[in-house]
């Protein structure tokens, strides 16, 4: 696979799920950090997305539930590049009925080079960044070279 170097943005679209057990912990961090969040772009499953924006306050646009497919919805926007950032705290302690989903979400974010926070912690570790609020280089998959050999 070849890469490109490409520039995230300053001001980024973020998606945001969270796992029924671990709404409360995203509710909370995204209360603490509202401020900063409402200067981005915000992306979020159904349930997830309605909490944030019913309970939270946040400008959130709401995408289908995840097991109905939201999950898959993110995924696919971040192979479209419209996802710079992925806040996803998933349940580590229950089995999910759509954890193919939540893993090939998992995986498209890791293909595209997204940072993923998947607990408080390293959502932390992202919001206080200096990164979080800048443009920055980073490098991405180059699908041209690839179809280029078979055209
Ligand atoms: P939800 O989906 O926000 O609709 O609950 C989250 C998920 O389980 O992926």
């Amino acid at each position: 696979m070849q890469y490109k170097n490409v520039t995230a943005a300053k001001f980024k679209n973020i998606a945001l799920v969270a796992h029924d057990n671990m709404k409360p912990a995203l509710m909370n961090w995204c209360m603490t950090h509202k401020d900063k969040l409402n200067r981005h772009t915000l992306y979020a499953t159904g349930t997830t997305g309605a909490l944030l924006k019913n309970k939270a306050e946040l400008k959130v646009t709401p995408l289908i539930s995840g097991p109905l497919g939201g999950d898959q919805q993110i995924g696919a926007l971040i192979t479209e590049q419209k996802i710079d950032m992925l806040i996803f705290f998933w349940d580590p302690l229950e089995a999910q009925p759509h954890d193919p989903d939540v893993k090939a979400l998992l995986r498209l974010a890791a293909v595209w080079n997204i940072p993923v926070a998947c607990n408080q912690s390293t959502a932390d570790l992202l919001i206080t960044s200096i990164l979080f609020d800048q443009e920055y280089p980073k490098s991405i998959p180059d699908y041209s070279s690839y179809l280029e050999k078979r055209t």
